[in-house]
């Protein structure tokens, strides 16, 4: 198949099936931007939400620059990927302080933002301004390998290279907004994962795939992700009609976001139960935070178990409901671990990892 032929039909596709979305046909880099990081690893019908609230909280880079990073994170919660928020935000102010408020116009500025990898930096450079620069991403890896019999690993640097110069090889230059655009929605609505639509494909004729018998082969990853797994305790102090929160720091997951004192006890899940008997009887609480004050201390609830899974870490989690009677005691606590007190209103406030947002609302 001849390269213009490809990018004609796709783009003849594309204008025929494209999805009504609120970030297509807009030339507002900011507003694509947000869209690009919104959607990395999310569902469209998952993202569009945040999408508008994000657009109408912070209209402009300028208002995300001078938010602050917990307002960003609360209305990111539920998303994931924290990080990628708080490097929204940080980049919000690159964009004031070193390019004087103007977003970057160009693929190789655009690189520069924080968390912005060549993936977002091509879209965001093609969509806003049409540069000839082409997106790579996991629909386009997918229908390239497919259509073009590419069996290269794309996880490698080999593979990368590979399909990296195919796509840039199959841009029409001229017509780089909409042909990336095309691409994509194709590999998202048409050319799928699980369940090509090749019957009705229109590159059915010319796809490697569909002739080898190989569209759940293609693309190749090889998979080399190792999967922690970490068992947290949490406590959770109760004063008055509050509850005692602190912000987590750096080095961790979950950055920025509001939990109580967490106790890291075991890696393997196997053990949880031993744990949980003992956390039954208090033992092991009491060995954790101090046989002295435990007996100012009423043991009001242990949830049950919850399992969280991220890319990369599983996570078994429980939590235990101290309520303190005495206000030295609670300073104690307080002083001690970093914590704050706040109301439950407060507390709704706060961005929060969804484990903790599951588990308030069992109280
Ligand atoms: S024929 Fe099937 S595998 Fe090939 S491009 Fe079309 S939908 Fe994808």
């Amino acid at each position: 198949m001849q390269t213009e032929d490809f990018s004609f039909r796709l783009i003849q596709w594309y204008e025929q099936n494209k999805r009504s979305l609120p970030w297509r046909n807009i030339q507002n880099p900011y507003h694509i931007w947000l869209s690009e990081v919104i959607l990395q690893q999310t569902r469209v019908s998952q993202g569009l939400p945040y999408y508008l609230r994000f657009v109408e909280a912070f209209p402009t880079v300028a208002d995300m620059a001078r938010a602050e990073e917990k307002d960003v994170l609360r209305l990111w919660q539920g998303l994931g990927y924290y990080s990628r928020a708080r490097n929204m935000h940080q980049s919000s102010k690159m964009v004031m302080d070193k390019f004087g408020g103007e977003f970057p116009n160009n693929y190789k500025e655009i690189l520069t933002l924080k968390g912005v990898g060549s993936y977002t930096a091509a879209a965001i450079a093609s969509f806003a301004f049409n540069e000839a620069v082409a997106v790579v991403d996991g629909n386009v890896f997918r229908v390239l390998a497919r259509i073009f019999g590419v069996e290269e690993d794309i996880a490698s640097g080999k593979g990368q290279k590979i399909f990296n110069e195919l796509a840039n090889e199959l841009l029409p230059k001229n017509q780089s907004a909409v042909y990336n655009q095309a691409i994509m929605e194709f590999g998202a609505t048409h050319c799928k994962p699980a369940a090509p639509d090749c019957p009705t494909c229109i590159f059915r004729d010319n796809c490697f795939a569909f002739a080898h018998k190989k569209q759940n082969v293609l693309p190749i990853k090889i998979k080399k992700l190792k999967i922690k797994y970490r068992n947290f305790t949490y406590l959770v102090f109760g004063y008055q009609q509050k509850i005692m929160m602190k912000m987590r720091g750096e080095g961790d997951i979950w950055q920025g976001l509001y939990d109580f004192v967490m106790l890291e006890n075991l890696e393997k899940t196997q053990e949880n139960e031993a744990l949980k008997d003992k956390l039954q009887n208090t033992s092991l609480l009491a060995m954790q935070i101090g046989q002295e004050i435990l007996p100012n201390l009423t043991v009001k609830g242990v949830s049950q178990t919850y399992k969280h899974v991220l890319t990369h870490q599983q996570i078994t989690a429980q939590f235990i409901y101290l309520q303190i009677d005495s206000p030295e005691l609670a300073a104690q606590i307080l002083a001690e671990n970093s914590l704050a007190l706040y109301t439950p209103n407060e507390v709704n406030e706060l961005p929060k990892p969804i484990l903790i947002v599951n588990y308030l609302k069992t109280l």
